[in-house]
């Protein structure tokens, strides 16, 4: 074999490894659904969505998703903390701390590397401080509303609460607080968000890469599947823009192959849907 040719085989050899690891890094999270509390109580539909049924009923869960992959453990959403006021209207259940929730994957706090705040309501951000090491991500134009325009004349501050204001202030004072602006931002290699539900201000949804399909984690962006399979808005005061709801869920039907891959914030059903690797964890991909 010539010199030259052992060159081009070299060459060859280099270039498929490095387009190995490079395929490697840019596809392949794994995706579970974590439940730490329920309600006690069915709720009517219309409750939830936009005239929806009242005498229809949808059973309501809280939880958080897990992003695994690419060296990383990323949260969406963080949950509550029990002993925060605004849970008694939810006469919650069966409430497990999100970290301890999260052992039940082999996980502790710490090895949480980033959370993804869909929206900064009490149920979504109230258990941030469970994760000291994670690098927080957020809406910009969601998080300037939540600290300031929100609690000025006319602002609407329902379902936040002062305490988690100010652990996400400290948040961003210690460094570990990065803004997103706006629509469509890959902010993880293999990992999108994506607004106009407007849940909050400027609520935000995660597009996944698993490999073969791609799993939306809406959060309350969707309430429960009804919303989803009826392409009904959220009920009263849950988006500042019904037609803009129900835009965003037609845009994620065309951003997954499967709508079985889009999964609300709130409806039980989640946990049936999807295998059961541990009481209240089912693996979504
Ligand atoms: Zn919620």
């Amino acid at each position: 074999m010539n010199i030259l040719m052992k060159y081009v085989i070299l060459f060859f050899i280099i270039f498929l490894s490095a387009f190995k690891s490079a395929w490697s890094q840019s596809e392949r999270y794994e995706v579970y659904a974590l439940k730490f509390a329920s309600s006690a109580h069915p709720w009517p539909i219309s409750d939830w969505v936009d005239k929806g049924p009242t005498n229809d009923s949808v059973h309501i869960d809280f939880m958080i998703w897990l992003i695994k992959g690419n060296g990383k453990n990323i949260l969406v959403d963080a949950g509550f903390l029990n002993d925060i006021p605004d849970a008694k209207e939810f006469a919650i259940i069966n409430y497990t701390r999100p970290d301890s929730t999260l052992q039940k994957l082999g996980l502790k706090p710490e090895d949480i590397t980033d959370i993804i705040l869909s929206h900064p309501h009490w149920d979504h951000i109230d258990g941030l401080d469970l994760f000291p090491n994670a690098q927080v991500w957020m809406q910009q134009d969601d998080f300037y509303y939540y600290i300031g325009a929100a609690w000025q004349k006319g602002g609407f501050a329902g379902g936040f609460n002062k305490r988690d204001v100010r652990m996400l202030i400290d948040r961003n004072l210690a460094g570990k607080l990065t803004l997103v602006g706006g629509d469509n931002q890959e902010i993880i290699p293999g990992i999108k968000v994506f607004t106009g539900s407007r849940h909050t201000f400027n609520s935000q949804y995660v597009l996944v890469e698993t490999g073969n399909n791609k799993v939306i984690l809406a959060s309350d962006n969707i309430w429960v599947y009804y919303s989803l399979e009826h392409m009904q808005p959220a009920a009263g005061g849950g988006t500042f823009d019904t037609t803009g709801y129900v835009n965003a869920m037609r845009r994620m039907k065309t951003l997954v192959t499967n709508p079985r891959y889009i999964i609300p914030g709130h409806d039980a059903k989640i946990f049936s849907k999807f295998p059961v690797i541990k009481e209240g964890v089912v693996k979504i991909k």
